[in-house]
C-alpha cells in the first residue's frame, strides 16, 4: 500500500504540538507571602462549596438593598441567573457606600490629562457628580433600561457618565473613541441607543483630536433615529458643529443639576451593560452583562488576584471601550474603594517615560497592562524606565494576548526589580472578569502562562471529543460551570449566543482560544483556534511560534500566521518588526537573507524543524486593534496574496496599506 501524503496525515485528536519548552518558575517573595491578603487555603473553601464561595464574595464585597436568598438559576441555560431575587445599584456600590462608611476625602482617581493637566477626585466628588449626571439624564428622557452609548476619551466625565448610566439603570454600550463613525453607526444601531454622550475632541499625541464630528456623521446614518440627544463634554475647546434642540453641553446639564438623586434599585439580573468585542476574529459581537454577579467577580478578581490592600495605587492602562477598563478602571476598583490612576493619552506624549514618571509621581503600586505595551517599551530600551523611581510597584499584571516569555522575563527585570510577581489573567469580554491567572502572593509563576482558575472558576483543556486531556496534552480552552460575570447573551440574538459558545462542546463553554496542560496540569494560552496552524498533520500554535521568535535578539515583535500551501497544506509564515540597527542590517538583499537564515535556525533550536517559517517578512509594523492585539486574519490575507478582508476595528488603518506597499509584490 502506498504511504498517505503528508498533508492527510491525522492530528493527534485535539492535539495543539506541545512545542515550546518554557521552564523558569518564580515563587513568591517570602516577605511578599507573609502579607499577602490570602493564602492556598482560598482554593480549598472555593472548590468545598463552590456556590457556597460566590454567596460569600457577593455578601461580603458588594452592598444588596435587598438580600438575594438564591445563588445560581441555571435552569434556562446557557443563559445563567445569579443572585437573581437581589436588587442592588452598582453605581451606589461603586461610589455612594464608600461616602457613607467615612471615606468620601479618600482618593478615587489620580487624573492625568495628556497635555499635563491632572485632577484629583474623591469619592465625595464622585458622588456630587455621578448624581448630577444621573439627573441629567433623567431630564433627557432617559429612564430604566434605554440604552446609552459613551463615546469618550479618557476623561474622569467618562468614568461619571458610565457611573451615572448605572444609577439610573440605563445600561450602557461604550464604544472606543479611536473607533470610526460607521464603527460607532453599527454600534448605536444594534443596540437602538436613546442618547450619546461624547465630548469636542481629545488629546492624542499632543493634539487636540475631534470627536463629536463622527457622532454628527454616525447620526445620519440608517437606525440611528432612536437617539434624541447628544450630551457633549467639553474637553479641548476646539470649534464644534452643534444640532439645536438635540445637542446638549454636559457641563450646561450638570450645572442645573440636582446633587442629591435616589439610585434606582434594580433585580440582579438587570443589564449593566453591552459591550462590543475587540472584532480580532470577526464581526464584533454585542456582549451583554448584567449587575449583580458582573459587580461580585468584578471586585472579588480585582481584590485576590492582585492582592489588593487599602494604601495600593491602582493603575490600569485600558482604555474604557474595552472590557479590561470597564472592570478593571471602572467597576472593580470603585466597588473595593480604592485608588487609581486614569490617563488620557499615549505612552510616549510628550516623551517616551511618560507612564514611568506618572508611577514616580503617584507611586502606583500594581500596574496592569497589555503585552503589546510591554513589548514596545522593550523596544525603546532600558533606559527609559531606568530614570524612574518605580520601587512603589509591587504587582504586576497582563492581559490581552498570551504574553511572550521574552516580554514577561523583562516585564518582571526593568519594570518589577526582579522580585514583584507577575499575573498574566487569561479572560475575555464574555467572562467579565478574570478567570485564569495565578494570584500574587500564592502561586509561583511561569513566564508565559495563565496558569490556574481563579478559586471558584472551572476551566479545562479539552480534545475534539469535549474529554480531558492530560497533562502534557493540547487542546481547547472550555469553561465547565457557570461564573458570575458571565455573559448573559449576544444583544438581542441569543441563537448567535447559543452558536457561538455552547455548540461547540455539549454543555461546555468554548472560548475559541487552544490551549494546553504542561506536566503540572498549569494552562498555557495557545492563540485562537482560528489561527491554529496545520502543518503536514502537524497543529502548530501561533503562539509558540511567535514566542521563540521574540526570544531572538533582533526581533521586537512577531506575528505568525498559516497560508495555504500546495506539499504541507498549510506553511508557516512570520512577519517580524527587527530591532533598530537590525532592521538597517535587513534594508539590504544580502542582510535581509541572513537575518532570514538566522531567524529560521533559530525557530528550529527553539521548537524544532516543523516549526521553521517558510517566509519570513520583516515588516514595519502589525495590524492591531485596538485594544493592542494582532489581527491576524488580515496577516493570512497578505500571506495569501488576497484583497484585505473587513479592517474597520484596527488601531491604524494605513498600516495594511505600509505592510503590503513594503513587501512589494506580496513575498
Ligand atoms: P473577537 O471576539 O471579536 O474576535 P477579541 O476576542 O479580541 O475579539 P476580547 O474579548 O477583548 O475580544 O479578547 C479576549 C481574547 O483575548 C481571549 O479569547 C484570548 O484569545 C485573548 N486573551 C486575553 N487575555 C489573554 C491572556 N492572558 N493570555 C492569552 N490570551 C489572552
Ligand atoms: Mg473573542
Amino acid at each position: 500500500m502506498e504511504v498517505p501524503p503528508l498533508t492527510t496525515q491525522q492530528p493527534e485528536a485535539g492535539g495543539l504540538e506541545n512545542l515550546l519548552h518554557e521552564t523558569r518558575t518564580f515563587p513568591p517573595d517570602p516577605a511578599f507571602v507573609a502579607a499577602a491578603n490570602y493564602g492556598p487555603s482560598l482554593y480549598d473553601d472555593a472548590s468545598a462549596d463552590r456556590l457556597g464561595f460566590w454567596a460569600k464574595q457577593a455578601r461580603e464585597l458588594i452592598s444588596w438593598r435587598t438580600p438575594f436568598t438564591q445563588t445560581l438559576d441555571w435552569s434556562d441555560a446557557p443563559v445563567a441567573r445569579w443572585f437573581a431575587d437581589g436588587t442592588l445599584n452598582a453605581a451606589y456600590n461603586a461610589v455612594d457606600r464608600h461616602v457613607e462608611a467615612g471615606r468620601g476625602d479618600h482618593v478615587a482617581i489620580h487624573f492625568e490629562g495628556e497635555p499635563g493637566d491632572s485632577r484629583t477626585v474623591t469619592y465625595a466628588d464622585l458622588q456630587r457628580d455621578v448624581a448630577r449626571a444621573a439627573n441629567a439624564l433623567a431630564a433627557l428622557g432617559v429612564g430604566k433600561g434605554d440604552r446609552v452609548v459613551i463615546y469618550l476619551p479618557m476623561l474622569v466625565e467618562s468614568v461619571v457618565a458610565m457611573l451615572a448610566c448605572a444609577r439610573i439603570g440605563a445600561p450602557h454600550s461604550v464604544v472606543f473613541g479611536g473607533f470610526s463613525a460607521d464603527a460607532l453607526r453599527s454600534r448605536i444601531a444594534d443596540a437602538e441607543a436613546s442618547l450619546v454622550i461624547t465630548a469636542d475632541g481629545g488629546y492624542r499625541r499632543g493634539v487636540p483630536s475631534a470627536l463629536k464630528p463622527a457622532v454628527d456623521e454616525a447620526l445620519t446614518g440608517e437606525g440611528t433615529e432612536t437617539v434624541k440627544h447628544v450630551l457633549v463634554v467639553r474637553r479641548t475647546g476646539q470649534e464644534t458643529a452643534w444640532t439645536e434642540g438635540r445637542d446638549v453641553w454636559w457641563h450646561d446639564a450638570l450645572e442645573s443639576a440636582d446633587t442629591f438623586h435616589e439610585p434606582v434599585w434594580v433585580d440582579a439580573e438587570h443589564p449593566l451593560f453591552i459591550l462590543y468585542t475587540s472584532g480580532t476574529t470577526g464581526k464584533p459581537k454585542g456582549i451583554l452583562h448584567t449587575t449583580g454577579g458582573y459587580l461580585t467577580q468584578a471586585a472579588y478578581t480585582h481584590r485576590v488576584v492582585f492582592d489588593l490592600k487599602d494604601d495600593d495605587v491602582f493603575w490600569c492602562t485600558a482604555d474604557i471601550g474595552w472590557v479590561t477598563g470597564h472592570s478593571y478602571v471602572v467597576y472593580g476598583p470603585l466597588t473595593n474603594g480604592g485608588t487609581q490612576i486614569l490617563y488620557e493619552g499615549t505612552p510616549d506624549t510628550p516623551h517616551r517615560g511618560r507612564w514611568w514618571e506618572i508611577i514616580e509621581k503617584h507611586k502606583v503600586s500594581i500596574l496592569y497592562t497589555a503585552p503589546t505595551a510591554i513589548r514596545t517599551f522593550m523596544k525603546w530600551g532600558d533606559d527609559v524606565p531606568a530614570q524612574y523611581d518605580l520601587t512603589s510597584l509591587r504587582v504586576l499584571g497582563s492581559v490581552g494576548e498570551s504574553i511572550n516569555p521574552e516580554a514577561w522575563i523583562w516585564y518582571r527585570r526593568v519594570i518589577g526589580r526582579d522580585t514583584t510577581p507577575i499575573v498574566d489573567t487569561w479572560w475575555q469580554t464574555e467572562t467579565g472578569a478574570i478567570m485564569i491567572t495565578p494570584l500574587a502572593g500564592i502561586t509561583a509563576t511561569k513566564p508565559g502562562s495563565a496558569q490556574v482558575p481563579v478559586p471558584g472558576i472551572s476551566a479545562d483543556v479539552v480534545d475534539d471529543e469535549a474529554h480531558p486531556v492530560p497533562n502534557g496534552g493540547g487542546g481547547y480552552l472550555v469553561l465547565t460551570e457557570p461564573w458570575p460575570a458571565m455573559l448573559r447573551g449576544i444583544w438581542g440574538d441569543r441563537q448567535r449566543y447559543e452558536d457561538t459558545y455552547w455548540s461547540r462542546f455539549r454543555g461546555l463553554y468554548f472560548a475559541g482560544d487552544g490551549a494546553k496542560k504542561d506536566e503540572d496540569g498549569d494552562i498555557w494560552l495557545l492563540g485562537r483556534v482560528d489561527d491554529v496552524m496545520n502543518v503536514s498533520g502537524h497543529r502548530l500554535s501561533t503562539t509558540e511560534i511567535e514566542s521563540a521568535l521574540v526570544s531572538h535578539d533582533v526581533v521586537a515583535e512577531a506575528a505568525v500566521v498559516g497560508a495555504s500551501d500546495d506539499t504541507t497544506g498549510q506553511a508557516v509564515v512570520a512577519f517580524v518588526i527587527l530591532l533598530g540597527e537590525h532592521a538597517e542590517r535587513a534594508a539590504t538583499p544580502e542582510g535581509r537573507t541572513a537575518v532570514e537564515a538566522e531567524l529560521r535556525d533559530h525557530v528550529a533550536k527553539e521548537i524544532g524543524p516543523i516549526a521553521k517559517p517558510k517566509r519570513i517578512l520583516v515588516v514595519p509594523e502589525l495590524p492591531k486593534t485596538r485594544s493592542g492585539k494582532i489581527m491576524r486574519r488580515l496577516l493570512r490575507d497578505v500571506a495569501e496574496n488576497r484583497a484585505v478582508g473587513d479592517s474597520t476595528t484596527l488601531a491604524d488603518a494605513s498600516v495594511m496599506d505600509l505592510i503590503t506597499a513594503g513587501l512589494g509584490t506580496g513575498s
